[in-house]
């Protein structure tokens, strides 16, 4: 039978790159050009740190933040993740406003290989047009551990 499983998931960026934006899109197929933040932390459980300082000691990585707004190259610095403290953690980096091409400030190309490098799910999202979101979410539900 089908066995249900809880897992907790952690977005982690620099102000304004979209956190709970991807939220909002994935649950409820919206978008909010001028989006309010925090509202969404208690009724989804998906926890959004807001770019709170507690969270950096346990931030990603090695290519940027966890969730990255790519006209902004200051939000993909490198921060040190303590991946031994959880091993079957899994870890994907948005590159979201993908639709702000012209705001480019992020070589994607220069990121995959990074990702691939440490392992982690690296797609290009964009809250707004709804490119990738689901797609992320559901490519990390699939590579969480099943027993
Ligand atoms: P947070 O600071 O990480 O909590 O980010 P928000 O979700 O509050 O988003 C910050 C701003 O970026 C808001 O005005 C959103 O409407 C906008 N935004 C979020 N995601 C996207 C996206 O994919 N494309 C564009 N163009 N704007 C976005």
């Amino acid at each position: 039978g089908n066995k249900m499983c809880q897992f907790k998931l952690v977005l982690l960026g620099e102000s304004a790159v979209g956190k709970p934006s991807l939220v909002l899109r994935f649950v409820k197929g919206q978008f909010h050009e001028f989006q309010e933040t925090d509202f969404l932390t208690q009724t989804f459980e998906i926890w959004d740190t807001a770019g709170q300082e507690q969270y950096h000691s346990l931030a990603p990585m090695y290519c940027g933040g966890a969730q990255t707004d790519t006209t902004n190259e200051e939000s993909f610095a490198t921060e040190e993740l303590q991946r031994q403290a959880c091993p079957d953690i899994v870890i994907a980096l948005s590159g979201n406003k993908a639709d702000l091409a012209n705001k480019r400030a992020v070589d994607f190309q220069e990121v995959q290989p990074c990702a691939d490098d440490n392992s982690l799910l690296f797609m290009k999202t964009s809250a707004k047009t709804s490119m990738n979101v689901n797609e992320m979410f559901v490519a990390i539900a699939k590579k969480l551990p099943k027993n």
